[in-house]
Order: structure tokens, then sequence, then C-alpha cells
């Protein structure tokens, strides 16, 4: 007797191979094409040229209207948050479903990182170049290639079933994902209809590794924000007064020891853990992806990756004070930090934004003054992963990679799922990815590995073409 499950994979196989031949067919014209989006330095941040990513955003218009598959293409911006200002333009496109299919939004983003210096690449970053088995450029990676994998799944999808199948599609191509997807939310409200589906394929994380697919399942959030220690109204000569009055940088020292306990982990009450499983990770995988130095030990306490993906972490990225070449002999009168705050999933952004505020009020070193500005919030995010769709998206990396695939956590933040999450509750949320641990997004020498890619794109070309023989 065969179950209803090996039946379904048992009548589409020729399908499947079809799928297979197309998406292998097409390869070198999908590096092609994401060659010269690569090209385009999109960079969305506030001090670059905004023609890139216009320019960015009609030739992903024009990729999107070359597939013949949508009724209606367009090139769109939104308000910033309450402001009249408009966000990057963005890349929206619909097909109806038919006969009772499902609909899939496909989102990834066009623009990119900066560069950074053009002497850190081997090769230039908007000149996307293969060495072995790797393509680099900025945006290779994160996430032109993410648009690509959506193009080349749609052109496959197309080439096996004609134009005339029943899936129902959503394109959203955003402009302005590194610069903090500001109009996102405005966005996501001003075009609810054109973007409404069942299923969201977001093709913008990671895989496990170049053999191994993943699928991510849990994302933490962020606090970010400014830190000012004051403790004079003036700088005073350190020789004259040192000894007698606290200058800034101590108490900024002080305070900011108060936020990690003697092994590294987060000691501030109230920021909370979650509680999952992890994969096999490491001492030795840790550090060779990191270049920790021989001599240096890890942080932190439980399985390697529990640290990074269930438990918070605080990271001082920035802080002003005199320079080491400006330094004179005194005492600071004022300090500021920027200060990164990871916070676990299951934790609200706001209420660990209030333990924070709390846990510096209280650990302020001789009354020093304390403010607390430009506060950027996150929430954390945790994929249902009991629905048809998400089952259907592990089938399909499995048959296109040959092993099951990893459910992922990520250190990181993709703050506007929680959007995506809070605007349609009840689609499904599918975060996939064509990077791997060495594809070195937002950093020099970005790159995307060939053969994870062809991988990828075959998965999703997989999934839409089962998930639109689910009609009727
Ligand atoms: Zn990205």
């Amino acid at each position: 007797m065969t179950s209803p499950a090996e039946n379904s994979t048992e009548q589409p196989k020729t399908l499947d191979t079809d799928i297979t031949a197309a998406v292998q067919g097409q390869l070198p014209s999908t590096i092609a094409d994401l060659s010269r989006l690569v090209r385009i330095p999109s960079v969305s941040w506030a001090a670059f040229d905004p023609s890139h990513v216009r320019a960015s955003a009609e030739a992903v218009a024009a990729l999107a209207e070359e597939t013949g598959l949508f009724e209606s293409v367009a090139i769109k911006q939104a308000a910033i948050d309450d402001t009249q200002e408009l966000g990057q333009p963005a890349v929206i496109a619909r097909r109806a479903a038919r006969n009772g299919a499902p609909t899939v939004l496909l989102y990834a983003h066009h623009d990119v990182q900066p560069p950074g210096k053009d002497e850190d690449w081997d090769s230039h970053p908007f000149e996307p170049t293969v060495r072995g088995d790797r393509i680099y450029g900025r945006g290779a990676a994160d996430d032109k290639a993410g648009v690509m994998a959506h193009i080349a799944s749609l052109r496959a999808l197309k080439d096996v079933l004609g134009a005339d199948f029943d899936l129902g599609l959503a394109l959203f191509i955003e402009g302005e994902e590194e610069f903090g997807s500001r109009s996102f939310a405005n966005f996501l409200v001003e075009n609810k209809d054109a973007l409404a589906a069942d299923a969201i394929i977001v093709a913008d994380s990671n895989n496990w590794d170049e053999v191994t697919p993943a699928i991510t399942v849990g994302l933490r959030g962020n606090v970010t924000f400014r830190l000012t220690v004051r403790t004079l109204e003036h700088a005073s000569h350190s020789g004259m007064f040192g000894g007698a009055v606290p200058d800034a940088m101590l108490a900024t020292i002080r305070l900011l020891n108060s936020f990690w306990d003697e092994a590294g982990s987060v000691a501030v009450n109230g920021l909370t853990s979650y509680d999952g499983q992890t994969p096999d990770y490491s001492e030795e995988q840790l550090r060779s992806e990191t270049g920790l130095l021989p001599g240096v030990s890890p942080l932190g306490t439980g399985s390697f990756l529990s640290r990074i993906w269930n438990q918070p972490s605080i990271t001082v990225t920035g802080i002003d004070a005199p320079s080491v070449a400006s330094a004179s002999n005194t005492l600071s009168p004022a300090v500021s930090v920027k200060v990164s705050v990871r916070i676990a999933p299951g934790q609200d952004a706001t209420d660990a934004a209030s333990a924070l505020r709390a846990h510096v009020a209280s650990n302020t070193p001789f009354g020093a003054e304390v403010v607390i500005d430009d506060l950027d919030l996150g929430n954390p995010f945790l994929v249902d992963t009991s629905g048809p769709a998400f089952g259907e998206a592990k089938r399909a990396m499995k048959d296109a990679w040959g092993v099951d695939a990893v459910e992922l956590g990520v250190g990181g933040s993709i703050p506007f799922i929680a959007d995506l999450v809070r605007v349609f509750p009840s689609a499904e949320i599918l975060v996939t990815g064509v990077e791997d641990p060495h594809s070195r997004a937002h950093s020099p020498n970005e790159s995307l590995h060939l053969g994870v890619f062809a991988r990828s794109v075959l998965s999703e070309a997989l999934l839409l073409a089962r998930l639109n023989a689910t009609a009727r």
C-alpha cells in the first residue's frame, strides 16, 4: 500500500526531471543576468547616489516583465514612517491564482551595502568576477542572488508548464533593506492587496554549508542605542585633578563592564534566552569561521549555537572619545558609545529596551549623568513550522540538494519579517537563502557559491511547481 505522500512524489517524477533540466539549462543566462545586476552599484544608504538604486529597480522590473508571467509589474515607493520623504524604489508584480491554487509572495532586495574600500577587495566590488566556484562582487550574494533565484525559478516554471499555470504569484523586490527598510511598513499597508499571499518566500538568508541547505526558523531581534556618559562640566588637566574626580571614560568603562558576567555572558536582568535545540557545531568550526586568535577563548556558556541563536548578546560597536593620536593629559568630560544588543527569540524588543534602561540606571557609577538616545528596535522572530508549505519547502530542498535541510537559527536580525507577520498573519513565512558561511555578505570579497546558487534555484523551482500542482 502506498501512502498519499508516496503517491504525490511518484506521479510528478517527470515534472521534477523537467524542472531540473530547465534550471540547469538556464544557469548560464541566470548568472549573466546576476552579473548585470551586480554591476549596478545600488547602495541604498543616504550618502550614496539614489539614481543607481532607481536603475537597479528598473533592471529588476524588466526581468520580471520578461518572464511574461505577471499581469502587472510596477516600480513603487512609500513614505518613510510618518514623514513626507519617500523610501527607495521597490519592484512589485502580481499574477492572480486560478482554480483554487495558492498564491506565493517572493521577496528579495535589490539594494546593497556600501562596498567599503576598493583595496580591501581582490577584484572590483561592482565588477562580478568568477574565481574557482564562486562569483565575487557586492550584492553577488546579498541579495541580488536572491532576486535571481526568484526570476530563475519562474523562468524554469514557464519553460516546463507554459505561462498558463494556476499558481498565483506576487513579487516584492525591496530597495532599502540595507538601510533599515524604513518605508517597508507603509509599503506593505499601501500594497496589501497586491502582496497578499498564502506563503511568503524570503530569499535573504543562509545555508548550513556549501552542500547542506537550511531553512531559517529563528531570528534574534535587536536593540541599538547611543549611550552618553557625562561627569564633568569641562575638561581638566589629568595631572591637576586626576585621582580626585572621575572622568567620563572611567565611568563609561565601569558601566559597560556591568553588561557581562565573568564568562562573558550577558548579565542584564530581564533579557531572556530561548530554550531551543541546536545542531552540533564545534569550537574548531567557530574558530575557523570567526578567525578567533589561537590563545583567545570563546565567550559565554551553553552550546555554541545556542549562544548565537538563542541567547542575548551585547556588543559595543563604536565610541566617541578623544582618539589616540589627539590624546592629551586630560580628564574627558563626556563619552558616547554605540551599543548593539541582540535579543533572543521570544522576547519583545520594547521589553528588552526597558530592561536595558533599568540596568543602566542602577549600574551607573559615581552618580554620572547618562543619556540614552538614537534607540532602534527590531523584534525577534520564530517561524511556525507546522504549515503545509513549510513541509513542502523542506522536501524540495532535500530533493534539490540530496540531503535534509537544517532548521537554522540566525544570530542577526531581519526586522521586516516581524512586519510581514503583522500585516499577513495567516501567511506561512519561508525564510530561505542563497548564502553559505563563506559568502561574507556586507564585507569585502562578498561572494556567491555557484553550486549553492544552482541548488537553491532548483529547490525554489521545485517548490513552486509542486505548490502549483496542489490546485483544484
Ligand atoms: Zn540581505
